[in-house]
């Protein structure tokens, strides 16, 4: 958002029409993972399997067909047939394991393409509320984080009583870089000494604990020129009848979570005998903080 939106929705409020500037919206109670669980219901209440803690090392192929994934499960290597896959793995690792290997080109493609990865630090407080904000977006060169936001004021259910609340604070980075290297415990104490020490947020005595997550992978990174190793990729993957690519990772573009459920409903309709383009998904050139309604449509999202 820029800072001229902000000072106009200052004078005359924009009603909706910026999203970082909306007061309220709609959250699940127990959490942004109740969409998955909501959907994995489905899923087996229809008598199909998910497996969990599987992941696929092999992508084995035969002409323009892939035939069989390979994954690492609790009980060793599993070979897994299918008719259709459908990958939202990151697409630069599933270049890399399709077997016999992908040709030289896309091997280099693949190694072109780079992530940021994230890890988000959850600091638990014995305080009822630190901020009323939604997320603090942090542009200080000595705070290390980038973003923070508070999960009660999303859902109360995100505590245990309201006698407590926590931050999650949010550290862009790269493997191999100082952010990266550091260990949970220090992660915890970095994120500690600036929410008490440079944004006075917090007093250190109402800290009673905190935990580090990591994702690897989390931002494909539009790198001046990425296009070509991007298109190269997926020129390669689009020989494969029947292997489709959807999310954010799988296609390596910038989706939210709504794009990248909309490109899983795509691909299982096409395997149902439709036929969508999953490029056409999030393809616009708008901004992702202003919706552009058309005349008489609410602008409440
Ligand atoms: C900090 C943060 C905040 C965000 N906030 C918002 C928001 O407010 N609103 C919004 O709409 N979106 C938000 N997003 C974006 C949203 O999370 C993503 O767009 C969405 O999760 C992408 O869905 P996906 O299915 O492509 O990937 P994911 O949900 O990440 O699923 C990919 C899965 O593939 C698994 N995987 C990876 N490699 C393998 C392998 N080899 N074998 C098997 N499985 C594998 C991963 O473990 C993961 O579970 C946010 C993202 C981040 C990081």
């Amino acid at each position: 958002m820029s800072l001229v939106t902000a000072i106009k929705d200052a004078i005359i409020p924009s009603n909706g029409k910026v999203v970082s500037l909306i007061d309220e919206f709609m959250y699940p109670r127990f959490g942004f993972g109740r969409f998955s669980e909501r959907m994995a219901d489905a899923i087996v209440a229809t008598g199909n399997q998910i497996r969990l803690g599987a992941g696929v090392e092999r992508v084995h192929c035969r002409g323009d067909r892939v035939v069989a994934v390979t994954a690492a499960t609790d009980r060793g290597a599993e070979r897994i047939e299918a008719d259709h896959f459908i990958s939202s793995i990151p697409l630069t690792l599933l270049a890399k394991i399709m077997e016999p290997a992908a040709p030289p080109e896309v091997l280099a493609a693949a190694e072109a393409l780079t992530f940021r990865n994230i890890i988000t630090v959850n600091v638990m407080l014995r305080k009822r509320q630190v901020t009323p904000d939604t997320w603090l977006y942090v542009h200080d060169r000595k705070i290390l984080f980038g973003r923070l936001h508070e999960p009660k004021n999303w859902s109360s259910a995100m505590v245990p009583s309201d006698e407590f609340t926590s931050i999650v604070a949010e550290y862009f980075c790269s493997f191999g870089d100082s952010i990266w290297n550091m260990s949970e415990e220090q992660l915890v104490e970095q994120t500690v000494r600036h929410l008490a020490d440079d944004l006075g947020f917090i007093t250190r005595d109402e800290v009673i604990g905190g935990f580090a997550i990591r994702a690897p992978r989390a931002y494909p990174a539009y790198v001046i020129g990425y296009e070509r190793p991007l298109a190269t990729i997926k020129g390669f993957i689009d020989r494969f009848e029947n292997l489709q690519i959807i999310g954010r990772y799988g296609t390596f573009r910038y989706n939210n979570t709504d794009h990248s459920i909309e490109t899983g409903l795509l691909a299982a309709k096409n395997v149902l005998g439709e036929r969508h383009d999953l490029e056409l998904v999030n393809a616009a050139k708008e901004y992702h903080e202003i919706k552009h309604l058309p005349h008489g449509v609410p602008s409440r999202t």
